[in-house]
């Protein structure tokens, strides 16, 4: 019996599983893995937060002045005229006044500084005039202006960030400002990595007749290592069966996770599709979209000795477009993140005609520019799967949608950026 849910895609066209149907089958279908460590504050950034931070304190911790003025009683200001009070001394950020104001009173404040007790507002120095010894406020302040309130940014006892958590520069701050030095992460996704094919060359190897460099792997690394996984780099692996048996089963059992590229392709599926059956329980999908039609996924191996294999096609665009839309929310889930972040897209418009076919989704390199206050977007020209120089272009894939056909110059279409502010 099947212990994967591929049942649920009996339905599908097998010539064509949609990319939307298959990364939610993909996100149903694998589950965080678990295990945390303790780490410094600067050695979470980009990890996944394993437990809520719970706040031991108010942030701020005390009311204080959201600008440099004079902190007043509302109760002393005239309505409609101008009011007299005498200062006292001054309240500084980190050393607050050491007086309460009484009636008739006024103080010097700082920003950051704590409000004196006995004052309810602030008003900011640029309106005040300031007499001999008598300190002159407006007429038409309002009660507690200008003061930040204890607690108003995060209040103690509540979760400050919730667990699942990617944390970024903003997280580590918020993290600092609690006074907390160290926190619970999940560990690590251990990821194995290696490429496919009798014609792949290595680095520092000589061409021969008919090899191609492996650049995959290289991709890949670059993607897996911007994700946070450690990687496990297996090198190049023939396209022979008892040398891809080795290193699947290698990989399952030093792994959570594998990817591979090349082979899963029509011509080449066969004998690996007997292996992968042999070995665990392994899909192969011909998704509608392009690049990127040919995608293996399923679990190789057994309990502890077990990963989840993603068995990528071999052009080099092709792997990093099924990277990007499958194994990465993949990889993210299984890393614990939770929510995952959106794959937000955007309206641009399109400056070039692009030839399409209905029916499948294609995923265009393009290069945003902005026009007349409007985003446009170009396709990066020749859009093989196997040119990789597409990808190095580009800063933004043109997502076009299965039911759309031809796209005329000026049209409106959908694009993803490739890099996230933060
Ligand atoms: P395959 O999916 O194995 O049939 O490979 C499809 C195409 O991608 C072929 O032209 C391969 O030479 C090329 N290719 C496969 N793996 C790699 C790799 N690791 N680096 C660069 N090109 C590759
Ligand atoms: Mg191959």
């Amino acid at each position: 019996m099947s212990a994967l849910p591929f049942t649920c895609l009996d339905d599908y066209d097998p010539d064509a599983l949609s990319v939307a149907r298959a990364r939610q089958f993909l996100l149903d279908t694998v589950q965080p893995v678990t295990g945390h460590e303790r780490v410094f504050v600067r050695e979470a950034l980009g990890r996944v937060l394993a437990e809520d931070v719970i706040s031991p304190v108010d942030v701020p911790a005390h009311d204080n002045s959201a600008m440099d003025g004079w902190a007043v009683r509302f109760a002393d200001l005239s309505p409609d005229g101008e009011t007299r009070l005498k200062a006292i001394g001054t309240a500084f950020a980190g050393r607050p006044l050491d007086a309460k104001l009484g009636a008739g009173e006024t103080a010097r404040i700082m920003t950051g500084a704590m409000i004196p007790p006995g004052a309810d507002c602030v008003v900011i120095q640029e309106v005040v005039k300031v007499e001999d010894d008598r300190v002159v406020i407006p007429p038409g302040q309002q009660p507690a202006q200008n003061i930040r309130r204890a607690g108003e940014d995060l209040q103690a006892g509540k979760a400050a960030i919730p667990a699942g958590r990617r944390l970024r520069p903003a997280e580590l701050g918020v993290i600092a400002s609690l006074g907390i030095a160290e926190v619970s992460v999940r560990r690590r996704l251990r990821v194995a990595l290696f490429s496919t094919g009798d014609e792949l060359c290595s680095l520092g190897m000589p061409l021969a007749a008919g090899a191609v460099y492996d650049s995959n792997r290289y991709t890949l690394w670059g993607m897996l290592t911007r994700l946070g996984c450690e990687v496990i780099d297996m090198g190049v692996v023939k396209d022979d069966p008892a040398a891809l048996e080795a290193a699947l089963r290698e990989a399952a059992a030093s792994s959570d996770a594998i990817i591979t590229s090349g082979g899963v392709s029509v011509g080449e599926a066969d004998f690996v599709k007997q292996l992968m059956a042999q070995l665990g329980e392994v899909a192969f999908w011909k998704i509608a979209m392009k690049p990127g039609k040919p995608m293996a996924f399923g679990k190789i191996g057994q309990g502890k000795e077990s990963a989840w294999l993603f068995g990528l096609p071999g052009n080099p665009v092709a792997v990093m477009v099924t990277f990007y839309q499958f194994a990465q929310p993949a990889l993210m889930k299984l890393m614990g993140i939770d929510p995952l972040p959106k794959l937000p897209t955007f309206a641009a418009r399109c400056a070039a005609p692009i030839k399409k076919g209905k029916g499948r989704t294609e995923f265009q390199r393009g290069i945003l520019f902005l026009e007349n206050g409007e985003w446009c977007v170009r396709p990066t020209g020749h859009q093989g799967s196997g040119m990789l120089s597409s990808m190095a272009k580009a800063d933004c894939f043109i997502v076009l949608e299965a039911e759309r056909g031809k796209i005329e110059a000026g049209e409106l279409v959908q694009v993803q950026t490739f890099e996230g502010l933060v």
